[in-house]
């Protein structure tokens, strides 16, 4: 028996407010909801994280995205925008190790949606270095 708190709720072992499902995906409220409609959009399949997901896992994921988020915003008049979040790594603060991806709804720039956001200026040289770096470990 699995122990994953998410595949629970796809097992609907545990209760859990559903907003939509199908053969791929499932979306339900976050338990603790940052702001009102604050869901959870995954995939059915155990995925930890995002690096583990296959090219048609990830179009089937993403493609349905908007789709939720229209459905959320749409779903109260008082909401004027959506934050969408996929935390990869404790440090990025993942705490359920099945792949999810945040859709938060924001009601003002005041409410209690928050995110850091330092900026830094780089040199061109720095940027540069960064950039190759990253290059570098793309697949065709
Ligand atoms: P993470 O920090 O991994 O990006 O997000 C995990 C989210 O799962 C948290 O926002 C947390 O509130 C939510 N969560 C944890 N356990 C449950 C649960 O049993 N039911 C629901 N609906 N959400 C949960
Ligand atoms: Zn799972």
């Amino acid at each position: 028996m699995t122990e994953c708190i998410f595949c629970k709720i796809i097992q609907k072992e545990i209760p859990s407010y559903i907003v939509y499902e199908d053969e791929v995906v499932i979306a339900f409220l976050d338990i603790s909801q940052v702001t009102p409609g604050h869901t959870l959009v995954l995939p059915k399949k155990h995925v930890p994280n995002i690096m583990e997901y296959d090219e048609e896992l990830a179009s089937e994921v993403f493609k349905r995205i908007p789709k939720i988020a229209k459905a959320i915003t749409a779903s109260n008049p008082a909401i004027k925008g959506v934050n969408i979040l996929n935390n990869n790594g404790e440090v990025a603060f993942q705490s359920v190790f099945h792949s999810h991806i945040h859709i938060i709804p924001r009601y003002s720039e005041k409410d209690d949606f928050g995110l850091k956001w330092v900026e830094h200026s780089l040199s061109s040289d720095e940027l540069q270095t960064i950039a190759q770096s990253i290059a570098n470990q793309m697949e065709a």
